[in-house]
């Protein structure tokens, strides 16, 4: 794949039956938003907007945030942009919103967590994003990073609900989330999963330790099973028409470094998965092996890859089922 440069046409991975799959692009702010554009991304499945805050001593007012996410949401328009809201703290502090005195600060009050304490941070700033929509076309689709239990996403959902904007996601980013899913789905319209952080919690592994590379490893099984616990959940949740492709009721997408691996890609596809989200660098390598396989055969890889005893083994059955991978 490294040595013939491919392109993505856009218009969606299609697989060899014909199953679509949105293949949308990982932003921070205008400038990727063009590089999403030229790659022609079929929209944006994660704008990080703590891009526009992490230089700051002090919150950007309404009209600063309204006019960034007016400028990125002016580059698609009528296509999905999924925005997540503020995801501060741990690896990205902000000295307006999160506590550096925390001993273990991936495991406080980071993400959402900090609207428990300063909710006017996450007021103000959808506030601005549902301005940003006024008179345009987009089609914000709004997500709060670190979500654990239903209470958060039941309000963070009445948050969005106030102010109009729908649909109203959560990220899956904490083995709660995932396995309860089902109930996390009645509540709100859709779910991305973040694989990093996912598998950082899931495998209690810290991703900014090198060391741990091992472990921080979305090939791992357990980390598979919690994928396949959400879409399944998502499919209890939205009834019986299908999580897959465009029929999703509820849909799932991923936005962690996962969705650019393309035979990560296969399995998440065939564990029920129906947008990817990546660099926009990663979208030919993904479109095209994606077109190899048929959604049996996904699921066929993705139910091998689950089940495997080690992550290893896990990506040598994947690899084994898709001859393009070499
Ligand atoms: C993730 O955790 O997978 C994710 C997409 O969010 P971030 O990498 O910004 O934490
Ligand atoms: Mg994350």
């Amino acid at each position: 794949l490294q040595k013939n440069p491919l392109t993505y046409e856009g218009g969606g991975g299609v697989l060899a039956d014909g199953t679509r799959v949105q293949l949308l692009a990982n932003i921070g702010g205008a400038k990727d938003a063009e590089k999403a554009v030229a790659a022609n991304a079929d929209g944006v499945g994660l704008f990080r907007t703590e891009f526009l805050f992490l230089d700051r001593e002090d919150e950007p007012t309404i009209e600063e945030q309204t006019s960034a996410y007016r400028e990125v949401f002016a580059h698609f328009p009528g296509q999905k942009v999924v925005v997540r809201t503020i995801d501060a703290g741990a690896d990205k502090p902000l000295p307006f919103l999160t506590d550096a005195d925390e001993p273990n600060p991936a495991l406080g009050v980071r993400a959402y967590r900090t609207s428990w304490e300063k909710r006017s941070v996450l007021t103000n700033q959808l506030d601005a994003i549902a301005a940003a929509t006024k008179g345009t076309e987009a089609t914000p689709w709004v997500m709060a990073p670190m979500i654990s239990t239903l209470e958060d996403t039941e309000d963070f959902a009445a948050l969005c609900a106030e102010r109009g904007l729908s649909p109203a996601g959560i990220m899956v980013e904490t083995p709660s989330a995932a396995i309860t899913a089902d109930r996390q789905l009645t509540a709100c319209d859709f779910a991305s999963i973040g694989t990093n952080d996912l598998t950082q919690y899931t495998m209690a592994a810290d991703r900014m330790l090198g060391t741990l590379a091992h472990l921080n490893n979305p090939w791992q099984p357990a980390v598979l099973a919690l994928v396949k616990a959400t879409c399944d959940g998502a499919r209890t949740a939205g009834g019986d028409a299908g999580a897959y492709g465009e029929k999703a009721v509820k849909p799932v997408g991923v936005c962690g470094e996962a969705a650019g691996d393309p035979g990560l890609a296969v399995v998440l596809v065939g564990l029920g998965v129906n947008s990817l989200s990546m660099t926009p660098r990663s979208l030919p390598a993904v479109a095209k092996v994606l077109s190899t396989v048929s959604l049996d055969q996904a699921k066929q890889l993705a139910a091998a890859a689950v089940s495997a005893p080690t992550a290893d083994k896990a990506r040598d059955a994947v690899r084994a089922g898709l001859p393009i991978l070499g």
